[in-house]
């Protein structure tokens, strides 16, 4: 019998197909599975309509691997094919889809990629056999017919017997070779788990003969094997039930099973949207960061399943950077696994279904922020940092999104509280909102700029994180309110007096302050109007800070950045008298005074003081 040729396009597809390295062949069951439940979904509603009474449980899908032949066969009871459905619908890809995407985003995407993604559909079968045959029979129709090919080809039809309506695609799996290996795809382990990862959720039975073991009826301790045939996939997928039939006990089954977690998740966000596009999503905020959350190993993403059918498993279009921690899925009959439909289209609903699951994590943060203020703090123990993170990327373009739901410590309440927070608790008189950083809240309550602040009662925000000032610096404000460091030149406090005072002794003391700053070699030395107790403190000035110095330099390839360092010295503290008698009589001394108390202030801030051998041999040297 003559050869038929594939329409061109399909030629040139299965070439691509065939020829290329394919990661992923095993989604070819998926694609025949998902034809097959296809075809029985065309008849169950044509029998709807037409009385046949066939019911939902006559229809069934059946695998059949034969290891001797090295076929497997997918058999379904739906609507079939007469010989002309055989000729158009397996003669020739879809026409839209692929390769017209192909050819126009050549240099933007990698083709493999799409299909990949988005299946190939029945020639997908191609990428794990050399021979495809499709028996076919129309239900109502009394003929049967037998599609047969081996690969570019071409392909014959010809007419054939089948007891019943349905079709039965047979795969003869190619050759094993040194790294693939296609028998496996006759091992019914491997089969069942192939169903369970992809068409767990295919609405009918997916059923295949498996041999099973049991005790010999009149023999002791001797067993026999028997076949039967085992359904492989759950069918109902636990989503598309409705919340009031989902116990917590589910849900957390459920979530433990699919994500490999131990702990119970946090929160469990199930709901369903129509609009624009249609989806469902179960999301998930875990309890704890999984042990590679903050390495490159971990794959953010959602599940993303079309009908019931995985699509994806890690879709990471599905979440923004700083949403990573959602485990979860998306299910959305918008989205199609069929390759012939245009791909942009699918881009934008993925895009569309990203924005409303991004709205919809914010809206759940908040209300678990609002409603259990103790369990937002345990997530945000585990998960601050990656919202910290994106504040701070693409340039602050999330910030408003995310600035309600980032958390600091704060000093006043030894705990953490949000911006709103913190705006809520400012006293009438206070303008900004303050924040110094250190390694730890304890280290920076001992900082001597915060004396002056702690004294009026403010609040103070702790940054410890190496992402906070960075955080803060791209903030700028919250409702109005600008950010001021602790350690600021001029926090706004002082009265007019007060600064008058500090700049007559500023010019009185001009000289020493002078000889101080030149013999430590640093920006400048001055009267601090922010000291209560302490004799002397570290500051900066200019826009580098004293720990933003700390994690540039400890960034490779920084070359040593500096911030701009201000020793200040408390005029009120009797330390500061003897400094003035030191310049008056001895100058070397008080040069040796001068780095003592500036390695002192180094040591408080946690900073690099320099040659501390030098500062212990000086202490010394004051005690004898
Ligand atoms: P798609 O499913 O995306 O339309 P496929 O390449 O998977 O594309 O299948 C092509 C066509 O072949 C289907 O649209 C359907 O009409 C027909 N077909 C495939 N498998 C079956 C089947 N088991 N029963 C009936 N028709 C089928
Ligand atoms: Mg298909």
């Amino acid at each position: 019998m003559a050869k038929k040729q594939f329409k061109t396009e399909s030629k040139r597809v299965l070439e691509l197909m065939i020829n290329s390295i394919y990661t992923n062949r095993e989604i070819f069951l998926r694609e025949l599975i998902s034809n097959a439940s296809d075809a029985i979904d065309k008849l169950y509603f044509h029998t709807l309509e037409g009385g046949s009474g066939l019911a939902r449980n006559d229809f069934e899908i059946l695998l059949a691997a034969d290891k001797e032949n090295r076929t497997l066969t997918v058999s379904d009871n739906g609507c079939g094919m007469t010989r002309d459905d055989l000729e158009k619908n397996l003669g020739t890809i879809a026409k839209s889809g692929t390769l017209d995407f192909k050819s126009e985003n050549a240099d933007k995407l990698d083709e493999l990629e799409v299909i990949g993604q988005f299946g190939v559909g029945f020639y997908a079968g191609f990428m794990v056999a050399n021979k495809l045959s499709v028996l076919s029979r129309a239900y109502g129709s009394d003929e049967a017919y037998l599609w047969e090919s081996d690969g570019v080809d071409g392909y014959t039809v010809s007419p054939a017997v089948r007891d019943s309506y349905g079709t039965d695609v047979t795969l003869t799996l190619k050759a094993d070779a040194e790294d693939e290996n296609y028998s496996e795809l006759l091992d019914q382990y491997k089969l069942a788990s192939l169903v369970k990862k992809y068409s767990d959720y295919i609405r009918y039975p997916i059923k295949t003969m498996r041999e099973k073991r049991r005790p010999k009826e009149d023999a002791e301790n001797e067993y026999e094997s028997y076949f039967e045939l085992d359904t492989l996939n759950s069918m109902t997928p636990i989503w598309k039930k409705g919340k009031n039939e989902i116990t917590e006990e589910e849900y957390k089954g459920f979530y433990q099973d699919k994500f490999y977690d131990y702990a119970e998740p946090l929160r469990t966000v199930h709901y369903n949207t129509e609009g624009l596009v249609s989806y469902t999503a179960l999301l998930f905020i875990p309890a704890k960061a999984p042990y590679n959350f903050y390495t490159k190993e971990f794959s953010r993403g959602l599940q993303l399943y079309s009908n019931g059918v995985l699509i994806m498993e890690s879709c990471s279009d599905l979440l923004p950077d700083y949403f990573g921690f959602v485990r979860g899925l998306i299910d959305s009959p918008d989205v199609s696994l069929n390759i012939s439909r245009e791909v942009l289209q699918q881009d934008r609903q993925l895009k569309t279904i990203a924005k409303s699951v991004e709205k919809k994590i914010k809206s759940e943060l908040l209300k678990l922020l609002s409603e259990d203020r103790e369990k937002y703090k345990e997530f945000y123990k585990e998960f601050g940092l990656p919202l910290k993170y994106g504040v701070y990327q693409d340039f602050g373009a999330n910030k408003d999104n995310l600035k309600d739901i980032i958390m600091f410590d704060s000093l006043n309440t030894g705990s953490l509280v949000t911006l709103s927070d913190y705006a809520a608790s400012m006293p009438e008189a206070q303008t900004h909102i303050y924040y110094a950083s250190g390694e730890t809240a304890a280290k920076i309550a001992q900082l001597p700029q915060t004396e002056i602040l702690r004294e009026k009662g403010y609040d103070i925000l702790c940054l410890t994180a190496d992402v906070d000032e960075f955080v803060i610096k791209i903030l700028d404000e919250f409702e109005g309110k600008k950010f001021m460091s602790a350690s600021s030149d001029d926090l706004g406090l002082v009265s007019d007096e007060e600064k008058q005072e500090t700049e007559k002794q500023s010019d009185e003391h001009k000289d020493m302050l002078e000889l101080m700053r030149d013999s430590l070699g640093i920006s400048a030395v001055k009267i601090s109007s922010r000291l209560k107790s302490s004799p002397v403190c570290l500051t900066a000035e200019g826009d580098l800070s004293l720990e933003m110095e700390k994690v540039l330099s400890a960034m490779p390839g920084s070359g040593g950045v500096t911030a701009k360092r201000v020793l200040e010295l408390n005029a009120a503290h009797p330390l500061f008298a003897t400094l003035c008698a030191l310049y008056e009589n001895d100058r070397d001394k008080l040069k040796k005074y001068a780095s003592l108390l500036y390695t002192q202030a180094a040591l408080i801030e946690g900073l690099d003081a320099g040659d501390l051998v030098r500062f212990s041999n000086d202490v010394c040297e004051l005690m004898v």
